[in-house]
């Protein structure tokens, strides 16, 4: 075997999605890219903020000695200190503390910065509890430190269910990982819903005699809708640390920028630090790229035109509902979850390539019986996908009866 027992399956793992992927490509390839409605991936297409360009281009022109260089595992102190400015001003309002370079590490992407911070807190066999759905690369990020992903049941429409995530902290537990706005279903957890978990986790840390820490995923912070912002999770409990990246909000996901945040109400967390910057490093990240550190030290509260994403998702929802989809209207990110017509989200899905649609069946986010479509495509494909989706329908509806 060419490879790692345990690398050889996730590599058969990964290959449905793939092969969905492959098989768009294909079909792009047969009949054009106009005709394929693929709503598959969360790639965003909406160009980045013309800022970014401008402050990435005077910074290469200003050729500033040391620019491409290495810097503290951390990230440049100057951009953490911006990025901790930002973030008191966003999100400090409700804290004692404020944050400084001290509690802020850039990161490869939010994939980086939650790989820093399970490295940094997890111990073989601790246990990291998460609502159903959830992002499907979060398992093999908590196994590659040793540690489990267990899923918690959410609650009625996707909301938070501070009780069902009670019911799966035992001893092992070491965090309960979070994601709002939320993928798949959009939704974004409120400042009361943050608050019984919190309360949860304090009992929780008592009785395990060690923190439970809450781990918030939050790549599509600013990507909410109807005028929305989105709770600051830190005023709900001390040992929580913010995995961020600007992938989805300055749409730059191959530019593999990010931050982990620490807060600054957590008494004595220097050592957290320290290990999430020493993750940084032993990991092979050594560090986030240097320009985007640069740039985006510079672009704090610039975000893509989120106006855009809420249009489409009006047209989307709006088209589903009227051709008799069940789903519940997406707060933020962008991204639907219908429910599937039929039990089987996979034959579903079938269905829907047949008729040039591509989708992502909801068992992949641990949900069976749903599915994912992203929008992260043009108005006029989601206005020309509604026939599919309609004609999709009757099929499962026939099939079924
Ligand atoms: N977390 C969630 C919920 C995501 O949807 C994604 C990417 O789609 C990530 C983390 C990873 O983000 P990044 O590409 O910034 O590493």
């Amino acid at each position: 075997m060419l490879t790692s027992q345990k690398m050889a399956a996730l590599a058969t793992g990964g290959a449905t999605i793939r092969k969905m992927f492959e098989e768009g490509a294909l079909l792009k390839a047969q009949i054009g890219a106009d005709l394929v409605y693929d709503f598959s991936i969360g790639n965003p297409d909406v160009p980045p903020p013309a800022a970014l360009r401008e402050t990435l281009i005077r910074i290469l022109q200003e050729n500033r000695p040391g620019a491409h260089g290495y810097m503290p595992n951390a990230g440049w102190p100057q951009v953490r200190e911006q990025v901790a400015a930002g973030l008191t001003r966003e999100q400090g309002r409700e804290l004692e503390g404020a944050f400084t370079a001290r509690h802020v590490v850039m990161t490869v992407g939010a994939a980086g910065a939650l790989n820093i911070i399970f490295k940094a807190i997890l111990d073989p066999g601790d246990e990291v509890v998460t609502p159903r759905p959830y992002f499907m690369e979060y398992n093999q990020y908590a196994e590659n430190h040793g540690g489990r992903i267990v899923p918690a049941e959410p609650g009625p429409n996707f909301r938070l269910d501070v009780k069902a995530i009670g019911r799966k902290i035992t001893p092992a537990t070491r965090a309960v990982l979070i994601n709002s706005p939320h993928n798949p279903t959009g939704v974004i957890y409120t400042a009361e819903e943050l608050a019984g978990l919190g309360a949860l986790l304090v009992q929780a840390s008592q009785r395990n005699g060690r923190p439970v820490f809450l781990i918030a995923d939050e790549p599509y912070r600013k990507l909410a809708y109807g005028g929305r912002t989105v709770p600051a999770v830190f005023p709900a409990y001390t040992h929580t640390i913010v995995a961020t990246s600007h992938s989805k909000d300055l749409s730059v996901p191959g530019e593999r920028i990010g931050y982990a945040a620490i807060n600054p109400d957590l008494p004595g967390s220097k050592p957290l630090f320290e290990a999430l910057a020493t993750a940084n490093r032993i990991l092979g990240f050594v560090s986030a790229p240097s320009l985007m550190q640069l740039a985006l030290g510079e672009l704090q509260g610039t975000t893509v035109d989120v106006a855009l994403y809420e249009r489409r998702r009006d047209l989307f929802v709006g088209g589903l509902k009227a051709a008799g989809y069940d789903l519940t209207v997406p707060e933020g990110a962008f991204y639907l979850f219908p429910k599937s017509p039929i039990a089987d989200d996979t034959a579903f899905v079938e269905l829907l390539k047949e008729e040039n649609i591509l989708a992502v069946p909801g068992r992949l986010f641990g949900q069976p019986g749903h599915f994912r479509l992203s929008y992260c495509v043009s108005e006029t494909t989601i206005a020309n996908s509604l026939p599919g989706f309609i004609r999709a329908l009757e099929k499962a509806c026939a099939q079924a009866a």
